[in-house]
């Protein structure tokens, strides 16, 4: 009864029972989750998402919503019952408002964080979130995960872009709080509850979002630094000289960008690779090409780097660019990997990378480490490869006891052991074991009041 239903509220465009389409909708990239669905439905409207919710809460149906389904917790996927709905976001991608005048616009969930981007620009304005994934996660996902990205540490993340949401919650209800104010002191900022749910609270339909001025002089360096820890001295030295211009400072081990230069096509590497870690900055600078050249000189006379080379044009900063977005998938080529996106405060960066490699290849010899991202956020992707002479599965078997080791560093260090793709299903246990009762209490708390009968992505985060 229920399938004839949603199929009637979302016409014969908005759903699907066949296998072959549904098979990259019930699965990740990297194939860890897999699940079933009783229907996968897209609808194209708040209304129709609202009919849908409220149908399935009738019949006490659970509902899994999915974005561009790049998350890689399994938090997008079902269980393997069957029994619950898949709600893809991906037809309500419409912008629906854009103001120069008042640098916001207001977006549909399933616009991709790309076509976000480009609504920005089109009305000379910037939209700074940016991820690899850009050209498939959508900004539903992105505000349910509250992802990051390479502009956090001059912008903020997922939750610093969000003025307003609209929310369709567990019963059908529509929360419509569409604002693009700034400051608002009226009670609770209830969108914050929906921002990093993944799912589990209610239905984002639609967000308005923070722009910003369009930025005119992009700079973008890479630099060969001795260590994690000269590369926070950088970043401070940076910092205190270039104010919030710095907007992207990532760290690459040289094994990184030796795995992307053997893996990826067309990639090459402008400086001498003999250093054992790299960083890749960009600015959005004021300051005058002298004043930036000097700045880098007097870095280079004083040791903390050793070599340099700036981007000439657009084409140079994308090529670079190119190669730290493609780590991921130039790792996947090394066999076997084990991911840990954690962050920890930014000045234990070098010695969260100390300890955790001597604790992960002490219990696992030959474990190599591929360590990069986001020292500005103090959020490293802290990936292990297989042991070259391993096979992937006694590797993978591996994966609950190094995990351990690392979120045990990660914990005593003060850090946090998600710092990007979420808890999913891949984390819960963890969220439980290093929050402990008292937060872990509160969010339950949280989950029981907007969904009482647990049917808005049951079984991921808590
Ligand atoms: C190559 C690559 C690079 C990445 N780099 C980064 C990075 O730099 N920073 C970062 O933070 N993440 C990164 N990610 C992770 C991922 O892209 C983000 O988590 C992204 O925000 C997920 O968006 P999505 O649309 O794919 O969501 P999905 O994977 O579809 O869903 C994620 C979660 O949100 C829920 N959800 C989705 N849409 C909605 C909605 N409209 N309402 C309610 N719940 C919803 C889902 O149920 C699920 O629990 C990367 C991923 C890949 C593959």
């Amino acid at each position: 009864v229920l399938v004839e239903q949603l199929k009637d509220i979302v016409g014969p465009s908005g759903w699907t029972s066949d296998a072959t389409d549904l098979e990259p909708h019930l699965t990740e990239w990297r194939d860890i989750w897999r699940g079933n669905t009783l229907l996968m439905v897209s609808p194209d409207s708040t209304e129709m998402v609202a009919d849908v919710v409220r149908a399935c809460a009738q019949s006490g149906t659970s509902i899994v919503p999915q974005g561009g389904n790049t998350g890689l917790c399994g938090g997008a996927i079902p269980d393997r019952t069957g029994k619950q709905v898949l709600l893809s976001l991906s037809r309500m991608n419409r912008v629906r408002a854009a103001s120069a005048e008042d640098f916001s616009l207001v977006a549909e969930a399933g616009c991709t964080l790309a076509s976000i981007q480009q609504a920005a620009a089109d009305i000379d304005r910037f939209f700074p979130l940016s991820l690899a994934a850009e050209g498939s996660c959508q900004i539903g996902g992105n505000l349910s995960t509250n992802a990051g990205g390479i502009n956090v540490l001059r912008y903020g993340t997922a939750r610093a872009q969000a003025l307003g949401l609209e929310v369709v919650l567990a019963d059908g209800t529509v929360w419509d709080g569409l604002r693009t104010l700034r400051k608002d002191t009226a009670g609770y900022d209830l969108k914050q509850m929906f921002i990093g749910a993944e799912g589990t609270l209610g239905i984002i339909t639609a967000a308005s979002l923070r722009l910003y001025p369009a930025i005119r002089n992009p700079e973008t360096v890479l630099v060969a630094v001795e260590s994690p820890d000269a590369a926070v001295a950088l970043l401070a030295i940076l910092r205190a000289e270039l104010s919030d211009q710095l907007q992207a400072f990532e760290l690459m081990s040289a094994r990184a960008v030796r795995y992307v230069l053997n893996h990826i096509p067309s990639t090459s590497f402008p400086l001498d690779q003999e250093s054992p870690w790299f960083v890749l900055l960009e600015t959005a600078r004021q300051t005058t090409g002298d004043d930036f050249a000097a700045l880098f000189m007097s870095l280079y006379e004083s040791a903390l780097i050793s070599d340099a080379v700036v981007a000439k044009n657009r084409s140079e900063a994308n090529d670079l660019w190119r190669l730290r977005h493609s780590i991921s998938e130039a790792q996947k080529k090394e066999g076997a990997s084990l991911k840990h996106d954690i962050s920890v405060p930014v000045a234990e960066v070098g010695n969260f990378i100390r300890v955790a490699e001597t604790a992960v290849t002490r219990e696992v010899p030959g474990t190599r480490v591929v360590a990069f991202g986001h020292v500005g956020d103090g959020n490293i992707h802290f990936n292990l490869s297989q042991p070259e002479d391993w096979s992937a599965a006694e590797f993978a078997e591996q994966g609950q006891r190094l995990a351990s080791l690392v979120y045990d560093v990660v914990d005593s260090l003060g850090g946090s052991i998600s710092a990007e793709h979420g808890i999913g299903q891949a984390k819960r246990e963890q969220l439980l074991r290093y929050r402990g009762e008292t937060e872990t209490g509160l969010m339950k708390a949280v989950k029981a009041a907007l969904d009482p009968d647990n049917i808005m992505n049951p079984g991921k985060v808590i």
